[in-house]
């Protein structure tokens, strides 16, 4: 989502005649967009900060400091006592104010702050600076009604709001137009998507006009809420053929009584059922998770569930993290907050038993044929590497004129984070 935030800013600075700089120190205006999902992610920003702060303040270059995204949202005009170099602030909703706030800037030398949120973003063609050529995002909707008391996305990027289909679907054949061969279709639980639209308009009704458009060969789409995951939707999984078989369904937690404190809203028994009728409806599919250890009261039982659902769900690849605590958010209030040694030796047990699964489920590939959409040279030197529908990277050699295109890959080895084979006839 932040990364998209940061093509659209680019986009507007793009329009305005801006280039970009080969790096922060040669740049006029630098802008961090940010992101406070956990402290770790606040803690880098305010040293990268203090660094260009230092920067401008040395060399006396006239430079603009501008701070976007959540923890411009959260700290709002606080940023500017705190480092006087910022001369910016922006929040996540704000961002098609960024070429008047620069306008206001220059003009009146003094800081300039936008966190109130627009309430017509979402229906604003914001325009985007895309490089990769073969894979957008594409935004449908923002904010989140959810209000995980782990969360502070509600607080910062405000309840949710659909973008009209026919904005979406037009950007979508825009992209195709330019060659775009995938779109991940992005919001924070796009499972519920459309609420509140003038025209009536579901997400798997979405997906089907996805299906249409031209050019665009491959669909996918984050973040799926699994209470939200409906049959209509598997369905659509099922029955589009551009929709990949690949899907990211945060579970969270293994424990009942955790996901009751963390406001879930659904049980591990409830989750797995969804699993089971995704893989009855597509047997090849490949789910990915998010797993939070150490919450605020998570006994040794409860982490005990988390590692069976994790060894009876076997996912291909799971994102795992200690609790982080955040401010606003209700979790911060419960009892029970664990000591941080007590979380880091839960996560390497989480990321061990993964590992292992991880190995397995890929190397389950081997033998088979995989399409792999090809985007260019690999790390690994003299190959190329795509990605299958599964979203599994895959490695093999190849001439470089093959970058954008489909090709069959017949793999051989597996590794825990990747697949490698030969290129089919
Ligand atoms: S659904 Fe996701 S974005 Fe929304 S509150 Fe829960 S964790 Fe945060």
């Amino acid at each position: 989502m932040n990364e998209h935030d940061s093509e659209r800013m680019a986009g507007i600075l793009e329009a305005q005649g801006f280039i970009p700089a080969a790096s922060a120190d040669d740049a006029e205006m630098v802008i961090l967009n940010t992101c406070s999902i956990r402290d770790k992610a606040e803690q880098k920003f305010y040293s990268e900060l203090g660094r260009l702060a230092h920067l401008k303040s040395r060399s006396g270059k006239e430079v603009t400091i501008a701070v976007a995204g959540c923890i411009a949202q959260q700290e709002g005009e606080k940023l500017l006592s705190r480092t006087p170099s910022v001369d910016m602030v922006i929040g996540p909703s704000d961002i098609a104010r960024l070429s008047a706030m620069i306008e206001k800037n220059r003009n009146s030398g003094t800081p300039v702050v936008e966190t109130d949120g627009d309430p017509e973003y979402h229906q604003r063609l914001v325009p985007a600076s895309r490089s990769d050529g073969l894979k957008a995002w594409v935004s449908i909707m923002y904010g989140c009604d959810n209000f995980c008391t782990y969360c502070v996305v509600p607080y910062l990027r405000g309840r949710e709001r659909s973008r009209p289909p026919r904005d979406i679907i037009a950007e979508a054949r825009g992209l195709g137009e330019q060659g775009y061969r995938e779109v991940t279709l992005l919001g924070q639980n796009v499972n519920s998507y459309g609420k509140g639209l003038e025209d009536d308009c579901t997400f798997p009704e979405l997906l089907r006009m996805m299906q249409d458009v031209d050019g665009i060969e491959r669909i996918r789409f984050v973040t799926s809420h699994p209470r939200d995951l409906s049959d209509a939707l598997i369905g659509a999984i099922r029955d589009l053929a551009k929709v990949c078989e690949s899907i990211h369904l945060p579970v969270q937690s293994g424990a009942d009584r955790v996901l009751a404190l963390m406001n879930r809203r659904y049980t591990s028994a409830e989750y797995l059922d969804t699993v089971r009728k995704l893989r009855n409806a597509v047997p090849d599919m490949a789910i990915t998770t998010d797993i939070i250890v150490g919450f605020p009261g998570e006994t040794a039982d409860d982490f005990a569930c988390t590692m069976q659902l994790l060894q009876e769900v076997e996912y291909d690849n799971i994102f795992a993290f200690k609790y982080s605590q955040r401010p606003h958010t209700k979790a911060l209030g419960l009892p029970g907050h664990l000591a941080e040694e007590v979380k880091e030796e839960r996560l390497a047990q989480v990321l061990e038993l993964q590992k292992g699964i991880s190995l397995r489920k890929n190397e389950q590939h081997i033998g088979s044929v995989q399409e792999v959409l090809v985007e260019g040279a690999s790390k690994k030197g003299g190959m190329l590497t795509g990605r299958t529908r599964g979203n599994k990277a895959a490695n093999f050699i190849g001439p470089a004129h093959l970058r954008g295109s489909f090709v069959d890959v017949r793999i051989t080895t597996a590794g825990p984070n990747s697949l490698s084979g030969e290129l089919c006839e």
